[in-house]
């Protein structure tokens, strides 16, 4: 249980933050008041009054030079920082720097002129989501885990800290956005069954000002950032403006009046703009309409999904290049990588997607959540699991994502085929075809075993069941095909069916919580240290097949044959049921024990046919 309430997940994100709490055994992302579910991180000061979130974005144009956002850009900075000098530049607002080089922004609030610490409008904005979460929970929220960059030094992480004290926050724990991410996905959690397992992740994150590539090394419980590059000036502000410039020299050669010269304009010009691109990421093309959009002429305008890409290809494709870098310095290649985990509104972008695929050759990228919300969703699960009260629950469901051992039945020689592999994604169905191994065989024992290693009696045996009624018939004839279906709770099933007379039987086989995380690590590790022994199992148990089938289609061959005489079928006869005494009494013989006998068995069925016309053996 948190020690003091409810745990949340904080994004503090450079241009919106978002909130999510664990609860129903999920995460909501929790919606603000103005029912958004990011909310934009910026405060601002009037005469009157103090506007956090949407308010004082909304407000924004009418008082720019006290409408502070971007605080995260110079959290725990120098104010002689060479990226906030250059900052200060773009900025409307005003900022200086104290005594300790520390940055502190000037506003004109309720008359006065104030300064404030990038820490404490950080901390202004924390308290808003915290209100958000309050509101929404009907509960004091008091732990939080926070967000930060992966790039943020040890002085912009602490700085954040005090952000989130201020704003009368316990911080549970700083967790980097790539991480979070990975943590949305559970990407960390389907390993944890597997001690030896890694899966290299790529985190892509294009926000509305920020890029940010990482690469993440995901071992049991253990993320590391291998890698981060990026650009902390590029993303989807930077797509509004082309398509901003591209309509103010439409304009030009429209109306021969050049908008530039009036703010306001511009600012209409480019709301539009950035919802046209938002259209633009599901539709082909849209229009732009803005009444009296500069000196009384209403202004409308088409634009095409193809001309946006044109307009910002190059910034597209410097993403491409980015992830390039961060492989770079990995050093890894980009086959190596197995997952690509699209965060921050941008990558809504159809082009950016496709680059993406393209680069990496494959179709599937991780963007099943919704990429503005992805990391306060990693950062609510590991509030969660902080804070202990739903731990176990989290750990379950995420553990069930993937099959921790090898699923399979048990064939003949006692070995175990595998029929779902280790570490495949559930839910899951895979069906397999096997045939009887003895003649007349009425009846097929289906038994279902679990581990990885190629001998049954090595395994654990989790159920079996009978399939009677088989048609009788040499061996082989009956097909029997078997299911196996693992639902998103683990649940197995297991469906056995002879399709030629529709017998049919199942079983059903909870797994949730049979084995613990110990013994499944024991279970992998010591199929790595048997690995020769159930090597040789295999290649003995291959040999003994080998004879069995060899066997079988002689006799099937000299039963289908009427020239033989009746001394030369008895002597088949007898070397027939010698051969399966043999093997009957021999069943952990040495291969070239079972490749002897099985070069005998054949030579002395070359014998007793030599002589008969028109037959060859090589006909079996
Ligand atoms: P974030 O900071 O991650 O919330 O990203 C916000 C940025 O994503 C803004 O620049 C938005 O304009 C952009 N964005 C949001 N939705 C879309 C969309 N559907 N298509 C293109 N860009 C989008």
């Amino acid at each position: 249980m948190a020690k003091n309430g409810v745990a949340v997940g904080i994004d503090l994100g450079t241009t919106y933050s978002c909130v999510g709490v664990w609860q129903h055994d999920r995460v909501e992302i929790i919606a603000n008041d103005q029912g958004n579910r990011t909310t934009p991180s910026c405060v601002a000061f009037t005469d009157t009054e103090r506007f956090i979130g949407d308010a004082a974005k909304n407000q924004s144009a009418l008082n720019p030079t006290s409408t502070i956002f971007d605080a995260k850009r110079l959290i725990g900075r120098r104010f002689s920082d060479s990226t906030v000098q250059s900052d200060m530049k773009l900025w409307p607002f005003k900022v200086v720097g104290d005594f300790g080089d520390k940055p502190k922004i000037v506003v004109n609030y309720r008359g006065v002129e104030k300064e404030f610490s990038p820490e404490e409008l950080s901390s202004m904005v924390l308290n808003k989501m915290k209100d958000v979460a309050e509101e929404y929970l009907g509960k004091e929220v008091k732990d939080v885990v926070i967000t930060v960059p992966a790039h943020f030094n040890d002085s912009q992480r602490q700085a954040t800290k005090d952000a989130a004290k201020i704003a009368g926050l316990d911080v549970l724990r700083v967790l980097v956005e790539p991480t979070a991410a990975a943590v949305a996905y559970g990407l960390e959690h389907k390993l944890t069954s597997n001690p030896m397992a890694q899966k290299n992740v790529l985190i892509f994150d294009l926000g509305g000002g920020t890029f940010d590539v990482s690469l993440l090394k995901i071992r049991k419980d253990n993320i590391e950032v291998q890698a981060t590059a990026g650009n902390t000036h590029l993303g989807g502000e930077d797509f509004d403006n082309r398509l901003l410039n591209h309509f103010v020299e439409e304009f030009k050669r429209k109306h021969k009046k050049d908008i530039c010269r009036n703010a306001k304009s511009l600012r209409r010009l480019k709301i539009a703009c950035e919802k046209a691109k938002r259209v633009l990421s599901y539709n082909n093309k849209t229009t732009i309409d803005v009444d009296a959009l500069y000196e009384g002429i209403d202004y409308s305008a088409k634009i095409t999904r193809a001309r946006f890409e044109n307009l910002n290809m190059d910034l597209f494709l410097s993403c491409i290049e980015t992830v390039k870098k961060c492989l770079e310095d990995a050093r890894m290649d980009k086959s190596k990588v197995h997952d690509i985990v699209l965060v921050g509104g941008s990558t809504r972008i159809p082009k950016v997607q496709q680059l993406l695929q393209q680069f990496f050759d494959r179709e599937e990228l991780c963007k099943n959540i919704n990429p503005d919300e992805a990391v306060a969703y990693g950062a609510a699960v590991e509030a969660a699991i902080l804070s202990g009260e739903d731990n176990q629950i989290i750990k379950n469901l995420m553990l069930l994502d993937v099959t921790p051992l090898s699923l399979g039945i048990a064939v003949e020689g006692g070995a175990m085929s595998v029929i779902i592999p280790r570490n495949t994604t559930i839910p899951n169905s895979v069906e397999k075809q096997f045939s009887t191994a003895e003649d007349d065989q009425t009846s097929a024992t289906i038994a279902v075993f679990e581990g990885e290693r190629t001998r049954i009696t090595d395994n654990s045996l989790l159920g079996h069941f009978e399939l009677s009624d088989l048609p009788p018939g040499p061996r082989g004839s009956a097909q029997i095909s078997v299911m196996f279906t693992i639902d998103a709770n683990g649940v197995l099933s297991v469906f056995a069916e002879n399709k030629a007379t529709g017998v049919r039987n199942s079983i059903k086989i909870i797994r949730r919580g049979t084995l613990k995380e110990d013994e499944i690590e024991r279970m992998i590790k010591e199929a790595e240290q048997f690995k020769i022994e159930d090597e040789e199992f295999t290649r003995k148990n291959n040999a003994m097949l080998a004879f069995k089938d060899c066997i079988y289609k002689m006799r099937d061959f000299f039963k289908r044959n009427n020239k033989l005489e009746a001394s030369v079928k008895k002597m088949i006869k007898y070397s027939f049921e010698d051969a399966i005494e043999w093997l009957d009494a021999n069943k952990n013989a040495e291969v070239y024990e079972y490749e002897f006998k099985k070069k005998q068995f054949e030579a002395i069925c070359n014998h007793l046919v030599a002589g008969i016309a028109d037959l060859k053996i090589e006909e079996v």
